[in-house]
């Protein structure tokens, strides 16, 4: 959709009243802020789609804003994964920002707000300053520090910063309101000592700034216009506003915190300590594990950029937190890879079929179509023989009429070859059919234009010719939860739904043009599914992570619940 098509979204309309007011639309100037504690999940997409969106219909520079100031979580690796996240998405920022490069300027900033009596050195516990703080309907206790001099409070901050002191001896407070109504205003914290080398700065600062000083102030620097975040900062506006009041020069951009609704998706979890929890404790083999909710997870199961994007804006942007289905996700992955994905045959649970009147030895290379929905898609050849793999649901001894597969003396046309008949199985001493006799119609192959190539029956199935089969693993998978809001319950830990099947291996037969098919390569298996080759596969052992099924089975069954 166009930006002129759909209707704006309550951000947009905030944009386009400042620009009525006034606002010069080439100031327009956004940002995508995360803390490379983690890597990025479908919940930050909302936020990086609306970001760089804005940018586009606006034709607005946006940065890409690391917000590092807690080395204590913080690392290289996870700044590498978000570039390559934002890329991958078919985002381009304008300039790469961190809140660590502007460490001195918010210092000297704290040095100003010490002369002008706004920020004051505590040197009590964290329990003290804790136990001050009041609640939202009594006011808290003044510090009795609070009224340091400005001298004495000059000269404990710069040895602070000298790194003098140990870690928790002293903090940097606001002065602004122990009896505001806002908790977040009565005097917060806006350093504390922490020596911990940081990814950037390494050793050179002893003191690290808190969120709520850090956010606003570097927005300021980098004259960020709109600075979009999630409720959970509504509060903080006012505090955002009190700093920023405090370093704002006239003329230049002031900038503008609006809030949104956090994107929470049904049977998984948008936290990204929660997600750490799950790479750290085994219950995923890491952050790209396909069945993670990560950007990476969902690359590497086999999801599309476009199929994102199309989920953030068909999802919209909301002031109010809902949950959205899961199932909307997958149907924006299906609608795009239907496009997309060529069409190839494989057989994920194999039962041998032998065609006793097609000669011994001999091959045939049939044209298949590779996918009627893209018609530069063109063809391919699959081989034919005497032998061929079908799936094992696909067969029945006896069956009713409404199986429209094979069944012992049915027909059944094998999809771009012939029509076959089951004369007779053979079965292992337990009863499980191990071949499935038939004869074939010579005449009715498929696009050879004969009569009998034109015959009707019931049902297609899809195969693989035994000889030419390429032997594949297959990593099919379940919802990682197996409740709807696993962080949603108060009195179980989410943990507690973990979903113990979530992944199953399979071995199964690919047909042979998929034999050099490279990882990141997406495919419709012909009634299964949509599949893409996995990072871990290699010529000569291929392996494919189904990324959703063909049709919405899981709206189904929740339906006949
Ligand atoms: P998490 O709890 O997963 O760590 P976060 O908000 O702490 O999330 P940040 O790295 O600080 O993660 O987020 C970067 C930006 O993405 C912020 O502006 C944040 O508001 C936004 N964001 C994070 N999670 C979501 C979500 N589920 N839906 C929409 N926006 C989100
Ligand atoms: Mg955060």
């Amino acid at each position: 959709m166009s930006e002129k098509e759909r209707s704006l979204n309550f951000l947009e309309h905030i944009i386009e009243e400042d620009i009525r007011e006034g606002f010069p639309k080439e100031n327009l100037r956004f940002r995508f802020p995360p803390e490379p504690n983690g890597y990025l999940h479908i919940g930050h997409a909302s936020s990086i789609c609306l970001n760089f969106g804005l940018g586009l219909d606006y034709k607005a520079p946006v940065n890409l804003r690391f917000d590092d100031t807690n080395p204590e979580k913080e690392e290289q690796e996870y700044v590498d994964a978000i570039k390559k996240d934002v890329e991958w998405l078919g985002y381009e920022w304008d300039k790469e920002c961190y809140a660590s490069d502007y460490f001195q300027q918010l210092y000297d900033w704290a040095v100003e707000l010490i002369k002008k009596g706004k920020a004051y050195v505590d040197s009590q516990t964290s329990e003290e300053i804790a136990a001050q703080k009041g609640t939202p309907s009594k006011a808290g206790e003044e510090s009795p520090y609070r009224n340091r001099s400005v001298e004495e409070n000059l000269d404990l901050f710069e040895r602070m910063r000298k790194g003098e002191f140990r870690s928790g001896e002293h903090v940097l407070r606001a002065r602004i309101d122990m009896a505001s109504s806002n908790m977040l205003m009565r005097d917060p914290i806006m350093y504390r000592i922490l020596h911990r080398s940081h990814h950037r700065t390494g050793n050179d600062w002893p003191i690290y700034p808190m969120y709520d000083w850090t956010h606003g102030e570097s927005d300021y620097i980098e004259q960020v216009s709109h600075s979009f975040c999630t409720l959970e900062f509504a509060m903080h506006r006012e505090l955002y506003e009190w700093f920023l009041d405090n370093v704002y020069d006239d003329g230049r951009v002031k900038p503008k915190q609006r809030e949104f609704a956090r994107r929470n998706l049904s049977h998984t979890i948008v936290s990204k300590r929660k997600l750490l929890q799950l790479v750290k404790e085994g219950v995923v083999t890491g952050w790209d594990d396909p069945r993670m909710p990560t950007i990476s997870g969902l690359r590497r199961r086999g999801y599309t950029a476009e199929s994102i994007r199309n989920f953030a804006d068909t999802v919209g942007i909301a002031k109010r937190e809902n949950l959205v289905d899961v199932s909307l996700l997958e149907f924006c992955i299906r609608e795009d890879l239907n496009k997309k994905a060529p069409r190839v045959m494989a057989v994920l649970d194999p039962v041998k079929v032998v065609i006793t009147n097609y000669p011994e030895g001999q091959e045939e290379w049939l044209d298949a179509e590779n996918n009627p929905e893209d018609e530069n898609a063109g063809f391919r050849k699959v081989p034919f023989s005497r032998e061929i793999y079908i799936e094992r649901e696909d067969f029945r001894e006896e069956a009713n009429r409404k199986f429209f597969r094979l069944k012992l003396g049915g027909e059944v046309r094998l999809k771009n070859a012939y029509i076959i008949k089951a004369e007779d199985c053979v079965k292992d001493s337990e009863g499980n059919v191990t071949e499935i006799r038939c004869t074939y119609d010579a005449l009715s192959k498929s696009g050879s234009g004969t009569e009998e190539s034109m015959r009707k029956v019931k049902g297609t199935l899809h195969w693989v010719s035994v000889p030419h089969a390429i032997e594949a693993e297959v990593r099919i998978y379940d919802r990682l939860f197996t409740d709807a809001e696993p962080d949603g319950h108060k009195d179980k830990d989410f943990m507690e739904f973990i979903n113990p099947d979530s992944l199953n291996i399979t071995r199964g037969y690919v047909e042979p043009s998929l034999k050099e098919a490279g990882a990141g390569e997406r495919y419709q298996f012909q009634r299964l599914g949509y599949f893409c080759v996995d990072k871990d596969s290699k010529t000569g052992k291929l392996v494919f992570n189904k990324t959703v099924g063909l049709r919405d089975t899981w709206a189904k069954i929740q339906d006949k619940n």
